[in-house]
């Protein structure tokens, strides 16, 4: 029995995200052994870099993301937060061109623009280097039997209740501008959300450390449908987004529009996110949700978090090494209890924040009443 005891736990981690990089961490700080099974190739490697299509360039961390950075490896956290811009209002365009800067808090609390890749990159160097932590990339997870403790690898897709809803979404690149010494400077103040609201469409920008943004276009799918030559888009962005165009450029937006990808939004749900004292889903497998709230992946990192602690807690972390007065069934049962408190107590809150995601959409394509005055201006009389 004890001897049993004296070996690690192990654990395995299907996907090598963020969130999957930073559940290793946090279990290995527990003094577990982790295996991550991701079934992409190592995207710090420059091959993957060319062919990587992460979801999203850049992304807007909060305070319960760094919180839960935090938590884990706050020399980590600090790093990650040098090579983010602080992002303290949002700015609404109007469709004759006036700016209405909104700050998002009277004591300076922001939000931060963050390289994704960059964000994944220096988690994976962290999981990478810690001793108990093996990354398998180019591992696809295909089965998993919880109750013999099998996993099913394929060398080299987990089906359940997902919502596509009836929009999807295309990144466009802002580039720098050049000052009159030819640096780069910023098109638009990069301490904003940038939103163009336009009732049943948006375009929003979030700045980038090379003095870019990375717009992104959220409309109905019969809309992008309708957007298939260089004239087409021009005109329409020309229409809808005069001065996002121009900063842009019609030859930078007509070349991004029709190579880059078009890609739906999901929006899952799931109960309870445990099974028995053998698994959890965390991060976007158990609640992806429509970005606008921001919140999808410091939610995922929250996730994190509440489970880290309440190891902790249930005193599973305790079952390492030396720890022989405890049993292998104690040790089960006490994970078991804390999976299912997890599921019980998570819940709530992951249903209320995807919910709320949703409903920003609403509010953020109506976010300022002129845009609506000037659209039904443009629509003409009815
Ligand atoms: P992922 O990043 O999806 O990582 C999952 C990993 O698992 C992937 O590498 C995948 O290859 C691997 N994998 C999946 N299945 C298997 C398998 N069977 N076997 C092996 N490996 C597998 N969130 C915010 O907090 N702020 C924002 O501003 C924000 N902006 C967003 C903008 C857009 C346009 C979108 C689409 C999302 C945005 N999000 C934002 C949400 C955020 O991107 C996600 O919540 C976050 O990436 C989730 O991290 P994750 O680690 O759970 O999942």
């Amino acid at each position: 029995m004890s001897s049993l005891l004296e070996r690690k736990r192990k654990a395995v981690i299907v996907g090598a995200g963020p969130v999957g990089c930073l559940a290793a961490l946090a279990l290995a700080k527990h003094g577990w052994n982790v295996e991550i099974y991701e079934g992409r190739p190592d995207l710090r490697l420059p091959s993957s870099k060319v062919a990587s299509q992460q979801r999203s360039i850049n992304l807007a961390i909060s305070h319960r993301g760094i919180t839960a950075l935090e938590a884990v490896n706050p020399a980590a956290a600090r790093r990650f937060l040098q090579d983010a811009i602080p992002m303290r209002g949002r700015m609404i365009h109007t469709l004759s061109g006036e700016l209405d800067s909104q700050t998002y808090d009277r004591d300076r609390q922001c939000i931060n623009s963050i390289d994704r890749a960059l964000l994944n990159e220096g988690l994976l160097d962290e999981a990478s280097a810690s001793s108990d932590v093996q990354i398998l990339f180019n591992h696809k997870v295909t089965a998993v039997d919880f109750d013999h403790k099998f996993i099913t690898v394929q060398d080299n897709t987990m089906d359940y209740s997902q919502e596509y809803i009836k929009d999807e979404y295309i990144e466009l690149k802002m580039p720098a501008g050049r000052n009159v010494d030819g640096q780069p400077v910023f098109l638009l103040d990069p301490h904003h959300l940038h939103i163009w609201p336009r009732h049943s469409f948006m375009l929003i920008a979030l700045p980038n450390k090379d003095r870019s943004f990375t717009c992104t276009l959220f409309a109905p799918i019969s809309v992008l449908d309708g957007l298939r030559t260089p004239e087409a888009i021009i005109s329409w962005f020309h229409r809808y987004f005069p001065d996002a165009l121009r900063a842009i450029g019609e030859k930078v937006l007509v070349n991004d529009f029709m190579k880059n990808p078009r890609c739906p939004l999901i929006c899952t749900k799931s109960s309870p996110y445990h099974y028995k004292d053998r698994a959890i889903l965390l991060g976007d497998a158990a609640h992806s949700m429509v970005p606008f709230y921001g919140q999808g992946l410091n939610c995922g990192l929250e996730d994190v978090r509440v489970l880290s602690a309440l190891l902790a807690q249930k005193g599973v972390a305790a079952a390492t090494p030396g720890d022989v007065a405890t049993s292998i069934n104690d040790v089960d049962e006490r994970l078991a209890s804390a999976l299912s408190y997890y599921s019980e107590n998570r819940h709530q809150d992951l249903v209320a924040i995807c919910d709320l995601a949703m409903d920003n959409y609403v509010e953020m394509r109506h976010s300022y009443q002129f845009a609506q005055t000037h659209l039904a201006a443009l629509a003409g009389p009815t």
